[in-house]
């Protein structure tokens, strides 16, 4: 399988690069905060537990989570070619739990694409994506809160793939293009 964690700090165009990569190598998409706004537009209780979190720009607790990738990848491994991790793992002990789970189905993730932009420019495209998004946590306060908790909680993911031979840095400030041009050199190394 060719399994992609797409990684980098909030506003760092995650979203954008998983929808380029979902049609040139047709795999699965999961995205964690995708997920856990439906539950959340969905009235139901793991929703309403999450959306605690979120409107405080705090994590959603690790066990939530990896519950909700562990019955992702039961209904999922077996009939697509790959996953592309689209804001998950966010914590070391996230990044621990995905290795064993993947390892119980005899696979592992190929690579983790971290995508590097400076906070400043972070800021800057997420209080203009807040105009339209009609995101709750798209504004100016807990945006900050966001990139700090991503620094402080989820920025050791990184050091975890650095160890596991699984890190490709990417520049993530420039045209949309040229970055997706960098993420495929990544991609096809490892393919
Ligand atoms: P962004 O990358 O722009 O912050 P996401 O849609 O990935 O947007 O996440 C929005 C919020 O959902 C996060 O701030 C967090 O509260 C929650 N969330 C999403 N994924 C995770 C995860 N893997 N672990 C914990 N919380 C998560």
């Amino acid at each position: 399988m060719l399994n992609i964690v797409i990684f980098g700090p909030p506003g760092s165009g995650k979203g954008t690069q998983s929808e380029n990569l979902i049609k040139k190598y047709e795999l699965e998409h999961i995205s964690t905060g995708d997920l856990l706004r439906h539950e959340i537009e969905t009235n139901t209780q793991l929703g309403a537990l999450a959306k605690k979190h979120m409107d405080k720009g705090e994590l959603v607790p690790d066990e939530v989570i990896i519950g909700m990738i562990d019955s992702f990848l039961d209904k999922n491994i077996g009939k697509v070619k790959g996953v592309i991790f689209d804001g998950f793992p966010r914590t070391v002990a996230q990044a621990e739990a995905l290795k064993s789970l993947l390892s119980s189905y005899k696979t592992d993730v190929s690579v983790m694409l971290n995508l590097e932009v400076p906070d400043a420019e972070l800021l800057t495209r997420l209080i203009e994506r807040g105009k339209t998004s009609g995101r709750s946590d798209d504004n100016e306060e807990t945006i900050k809160k966001r990139i700090s908790v991503y620094n402080a909680q989820t920025k050791p993911v990184i050091d975890f793939y650095k160890k596991d031979g699984k890190l490709a840095n990417i520049k993530g400030v420039g045209a949309i293009d040229a970055i997706f041009a960098e993420i495929c050199k990544a991609v096809d190394a490892v393919k």
